[in-house]
């Protein structure tokens, strides 16, 4: 996690220290993720009530949920309702002098909080009758609270928001002033408020507009952050040195395949051969849709690497993927004499004492792995010069350093079939040089999209039912596991639907709280095509590929961005057969019909992947989907795209000035690292 600033008289300091909190409190601090004093000032409100604009009754029509400031006339009445439930009710008059109540269920504390006489600001839901007024279970703030605003908190089993609440007062209370690792004149330059300012009023907000900029300069100093430690990081691989890989005539290997490449698969060969040549290590992120080819790319790139005498080694995150790249880069090079390996979790112990002697003798030119055994195993190369891994959320900085392990300081390919914007790419892979695969070879069958409403559903079955019956296969997504929020399909329950829907089909169930075992059964049929029908949360975007699947269906499909909804829609479309893509929607028209309708008219990720981060925002990119380390708080719910531009430019200006090399800036920087660097990246 990125901490938006760095006080080193918080950074250590136990949570036992703070009066109230002894062992029980901390622990649910900690559960939380507050483990410092730091972390607690990091802890940001969930949302806030807003008390700044009371009404009058007779300004709230029933039912509405209103402020009222009132006047407490008489104590509780208490009544019993029925057994176990028991009515406080506490007489009052809004500031119009009109009679009402607030009521309270079973909660005598709450109705002895409001003193008589005094006057208050309660926040609920009101009930209007012809003489008076009703306010329920309100929320109560006294009138003479300077703040209207007031936080509510994230909280846990043994821990309120109200404590929290008063945790942070306190320590806001005994700080004074935070100092502000951003210098004033870079502040002045960005219309940033100082820190001090932005920490007391993100928690407790003078008015709207204090919050507003508070929330800006924090999520700021997140991205900020993030790209101080990007370039800093980026300078130190800088000073790695290893050896160059000249280049070579790649002709014979061009003229060995069965299609031309593209125009951008060549600029990106070009772009990473040239790397190659460097005796800096390369760090380049190869982007591009599914089937734009990135395959062939890596295997020209092994070719420069073997015609050199050097090795390669290509890490896939699943075993089946693993195999897969084996087979296709056995059939690109063996042919030019390049030998090819494959190590998984399966290779015997006899097979792998085979591959470490062909990797010390050289007669190995290519390993292909999966990231697990790779690390594990104790494969030495003798001149390893190129790692490429496939998909780079698995791939960070930790595992950079357990490379440098094998073997000096190889060059680096990441590839990655998620498209992201350019300006996000180098925001979220500051450290790594881009090429992008924005063409898809041609020929490529497109695959038909379509929206259909509810009222579609009987039709869409028997459209899937006709499909597996001539052989194919489909999956049908669901947006969440279990049965809970609005009706959503849930995976586990619409399973059940699906199995009476389709009797006499082979269907299955898979999702990621399953069983890892469980769960690679039902890949594993899938992948052999004896399950037909997969019903599935988005588990499967990584790691299943059955040419034979047809029909890819996903419900509630305006939950889902734009960018996943393309990458789950490139899970078909990879055999000989038309292929479809079904996104089941409840919304007509409007901002979700309108979204919808241009992922189905549009083919081009890096394309859908503006159109998102212009609709949504940069959160889908920034917040759940990345864990662990670089998960923003802030930046990733507030965040826009200005200010990830203006941030990378901030860095750049400060890193200029060595800003990154003196404290608080730099104690910010390492703090960050040493968290990547335990998480890895992503
Ligand atoms: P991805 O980028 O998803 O990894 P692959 O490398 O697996 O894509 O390529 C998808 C398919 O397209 C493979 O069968 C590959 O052989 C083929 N392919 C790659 N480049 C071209 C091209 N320039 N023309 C035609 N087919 C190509
Ligand atoms: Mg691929």
């Amino acid at each position: 996690m990125a901490h938006t600033f760095y006080d080193p008289r918080l950074a250590g300091r136990s949570l036992q220290y703070l009066k109230g909190v002894g062992e029980r409190r901390a622990a649910a601090l900690n559960k939380l993720g507050i483990h410092s004093l730091l972390d607690l000032l990091e802890h940001y409100p969930l949302r806030y009530l807003d008390f700044s604009n009371p009404r009058s009754f007779h300004e709230i029509s029933d039912g509405e949920n209103a402020v009222i400031k009132v006047k407490i006339l008489t104590g509780p009445q208490r009544s019993l309702v029925r057994r176990g439930l028991t009515l406080y009710k506490v007489g009052l008059a809004d500031s119009l002098g009109r009679p009402g109540y607030a009521v309270f269920f079973n909660s005598e504390y709450a109705a002895k909080s409001l003193v008589l006489g005094r006057e208050y600001l309660l926040m609920g839901k009101v009930s209007v009758y012809r003489s008076y007024a009703e306010i329920a279970s309100p929320e109560i703030l006294p009138a003479d609270t300077p703040c209207k605003i007031r936080p509510v908190y994230h909280q846990s089993a043994g821990i309120s928001t109200k404590v929290i609440e008063r945790l942070i007062a306190a320590q806001l209370d005994q700080l004074g002033e935070i100092k502000d690792p951003i210098p004033e004149p870079y502040r002045r330059q960005y219309g940033l408020c100082g820190l001090d300012f932005a920490l007391r009023n993100i928690h407790f907000p003078e008015s709207a507009e204090a919050l507003e900029s508070a929330r800006h300069r924090l999520a700021f100093s997140e991205l900020l952050t993030f790209q101080l430690a990007m370039s800093h990081l980026r300078k130190g691989l800088a000073r790695d040195s290893t050896d160059s890989v000249p280049a070579c005539d790649l002709k014979p290997f061009f003229d060995s395949l069965p299609f031309p490449l593209t125009g951008a698969q060549l600029k990106a060969i070009a772009e990473a051969g040239a790397d190659l040549e460097k005796t800096v290590p390369m760090n380049r992120l190869l982007q591009g849709d599914v089937g734009s080819g990135k395959t062939v790319v890596a295997a020209a790139l092994v070719y420069q690497t073997a015609m050199a005498g050097r090795q390669s080694a290509l890490l896939a995150p699943t075993e089946l993927l693993a195999i897969q790249h084996y087979n296709t880069m056995t059939r690109f090079l063996t042919p030019f004499g390049i030998g090819v390996a494959l190590v998984t979790g399966k290779t015997t112990k006899k097979a792998r004492e085979e591959i470490a002697a062909g990797l010390a003798n050289g007669s190995i030119q290519l390993l292909v792995g999966t990231h697990a055994i790779f690390y594990r195993e104790e494969l030495r190369f003798s001149a390893l010069s190129l790692a490429i891994t496939d998909e780079q959320h698995r791939f960070g900085v930790r595992q950079r350093a357990a490379l440098a392990q094998k073997g000096g300081h190889p060059h680096i390919l990441v590839m990655s079939a998620t498209p992201i914007p350019r300006t996000l790419a180098l925001m979220l892979y500051g450290d790594l040089d881009i090429s992008v695969l924005d063409e898809l070879p041609a020929g490529r069958k497109k695959v038909i999209t379509a929206v259909r409403q509810e009222d579609a559903r009987e039709k869409v079955y028997d459209f899937i039912k006709k499909q597996l019956s001539e052989g194919r296969q489909a999956y049908i997504v669901c947006p969440a596991i279990e049965e809970g929020e609005n009706g959503l399909k849930a995976a586990v329950s619409h399973y059940e639907e699906i199995a009476r829907r389709f009797k006499g089909f082979k269907t299955a169930l898979l999702h990621g709280k399953m069983h890892p075992a469980e769960k690679e059964e039902v890949m594993d049929g899938f992948a052999s095509g004896e399950i037909q029908l997969l019903v599935s949360t988005t588990v499967i975007e990584v790691g299943i590929d059955q040419p034979n699947a047809t029909v890819m269906m996903i419900e509630n499909a305006e939950r889902f961005g734009l960018a996943q909804l393309h990458q789950l829609r490139g899970r078909v479309g990879r055999g000989k057969h038309t292929s479809y893509c079904i996104l089941m929607s409840e919304a007509e028209g409007g901002k979700s019909g309108s979204r919808l309708e241009m992922l189905a008219n549009t083919t081009n990720g890096f394309v859908i992947a503006d159109a998102d981060l212009k609709m949504r925002g940069p959160g889908e990119f920034l917040g759940s989907r990345q864990s662990g380390a670089i998960a923003f708080k802030l930046a990733g719910v507030t965040g826009d795209i200005d200010s990830i531009r203006l941030a990378g430019q901030m860095a750049g200006q400060m890193a200029a000035q060595g800003l990154d090399e003196r404290p608080p800036i730099s104690l910010l920087i390492e703090d960050l690292i040493e968290n990547i660097t335990r998480n890895g990246l992503n």
